[in-house]
């Protein structure tokens, strides 16, 4: 919509989430933006469009801090996967892509993401062995066409697994090793001069598709990966995500690697800043976590995740306490199955509820939606365009069908959208002032022809791999052994009431 165009709204009832109210109002939107919300029949341009939102529920789009555009092919594919079983089997679950895969992949999320009631999402897309412009591009495109604000970074290292984790290798069986011998990283000189030319070279309007960089995990980077990784985010003043002490494995091995923890590792690379978002962060420390808040760094808490590949709970109030910016994140569909943000603020809250049993601590309902809302916003580095319904801010607005079962009765919408919703409430889906989904179907994007495309491009990646998978389903059980005797006590110990163990 060009600017100066006017959209009102009205006849809705409009969710404040920095107010912590509900009440109906009116939303006048010029061009892309929101000018002015006021009472009911408020007045307006005489030539504004009028969108109708009688009973409807108006909220500022969620924002999905964490996610991989590429997973969106791998659903349904690993069932008892831990963290380390998914990296094993990332060979043949998320490579082989051409260029219209990957569009087609990043299609696939951005559609569920809308349906589902989110504008916007931090994409760390699989850029194996080495990223490039086309590659990212293609991403990029995949969410254009949708029409869903994004972060895209390639997700990058210049090691794997094998090579990371102590002793990996070694206990790999000479007759399968092989297997994983042959698999290489890019040296990362090759995959810095690319994202040179990436960040260069970007095609999107930055407030729409935005690029960033994704060193994967710290132990899969060498030292000097990482400082280019940070020399360029601040030569290019782009985002850096990382997943970082997802798992116990990981927290042990910044250990036995760096003498330290990988936060701290990361700090003394001079990572650690207002530019950076570690996602999951389950393992990390009160220094870390007070570290990284002085520093300025966010936070993507993916609660699905980590409970779907048993990493643990992040200390999500803790992190809260120290100061840390906390957004939430869904994860890829390869790892946590949806992208469903509505599912990911209730497992927030609800995962807060076993850390602790004050419950004066747990995550209550307007601090979900303002983690998932503004908090998310700030991890995508958008906190001044998104992440809030208000004058000054882009219209990315969803609207709710307040006579959908899961608002029957309206007792309190807040708490009904953090716990009774699960996104079959979205009705529509304004994002910049131009809807995007309406009465639940897309509005120019093709979803039928997405469905036939994408199931036959699904059947060809996964044939073509079938190869590589049988390699990695042979040492997987090797993986599990080594990674199980590595993390030594199990995270949660159960114990009868008397005090023995189970
Ligand atoms: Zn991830």
């Amino acid at each position: 919509m060009p600017t100066g165009e006017h959209t009102i709204v009205r006849g809705g009832l409009l969710l404040d989430i920095q107010g912590r109210t509900t009440h109906p109002a009116d939303i006048l939107i010029e061009g892309d933006t929101v000018r002015e919300i006021g009472p009911p029949g408020m007045d307006g341009p005489g030539e504004a469009k009028t969108v109708d939102a009688t009973g409807k529920l108006a909220m500022t789009g969620l924002v999905n801090a964490h996610t991989h555009g590429h997973g969106a092919i791998g659903k349904g594919l690993g069932d008892k996967w831990s963290l380390e079983h998914l990296l094993n089997h990332a060979p043949w679950t998320s490579s082989g892509f051409t260029l219209e895969d990957k569009r087609l992949a990043a299609q696939i999320n951005a559609a569920e993401l809308v349906l589902k009631g989110c504008t916007a999402a931090y994409d760390m897309y699989f850029e194996f062995p080495r990223p490039s412009l086309e590659g990212l591009e293609a991403a990029g495109r995949g969410y254009a066409d949708v029409g869903v604000r994004a972060v895209i970074a390639p997700m990058m290292a210049d090691s794997n697994l094998f090579r990371a984790i102590p002793g990996l290798m070694d206990a790999i069986p000479e007759a399968v090793r092989p297997h994983v011998e042959r698999l290489r990283a890019t040296p990362y000189e090759e995959s810095v001069e690319a994202c040179r030319q990436i960040l260069h070279g970007w095609p999107f309007d930055r407030a729409q598709v935005a690029p960033a960089l994704g060193p994967t995990i710290p132990h899969h980077c060498s030292d000097p990966f990482l400082a280019a990784c940070r020399d360029l985010a601040a030569d290019y003043e782009v985002g850096v995500q990382m997943h970082l002490a997802e798992s116990k494995v990981q927290a042990v091995t910044g250990i036995k690697r760096y003498g330290k923890t990988l936060a701290r590792h990361l700090d003394d690379l001079g990572l650690i800043g207002p530019r950076f978002t570690g996602a999951h962060c389950v393992w990390l420390d009160e220094d870390d976590m007070k570290m990284m808040a002085d520093k300025g760094a966010s936070i993507a808490h993916n609660p699905g995740s980590n409970l779907r590949l048993g990493s643990g709970v992040a200390p999500a109030r803790a992190m809260l306490d120290h100061g840390l910016t906390v957004g939430i994140g869904t994860d890829g569909s390869a790892s946590s199955d949806n992208q469903n943000m509505f599912e990911a603020m209730r497992f927030a809250a609800f995962v807060s509820r076993i850390v602790t049993r004050r419950y004066d601590d747990w995550l209550g309902t307007w601090e979900v939606l303002r983690m998932a809302t503004e908090g998310s916003a700030v991890v995508l580095g958008m906190g001044d365009l998104i992440g809030c319904l208000a004058p000054g801010y882009k219209a990315d607005i969803v609207f709710l069908d307040l006579s959908n079962v899961n608002f029957l009765p309206l007792n309190d919408a807040a708490n009904q959208i953090v716990n009774c919703e699960d996104s079959s409430a979205v009705d529509s889906v304004m994002i910049g002032g131009r809807m995007v989904l309406a009465g639940r179907r897309f509005v120019d994007f093709d979803y039928d022809g997405l469905r036939t495309k994408a199931q036959a491009a699904c059947e060809r990646i996964l044939s073509g791999n079938a190869e590589v998978r049988a390699r990695m389903e042979a040492v997987e059980e090797f993986v599990s052994l080594h990674c199980i005797g590595m993390m030594g006590e199990p995270y949660h110990v159960h114990r009868r009431i008397d005090g023995g163990e189970a």
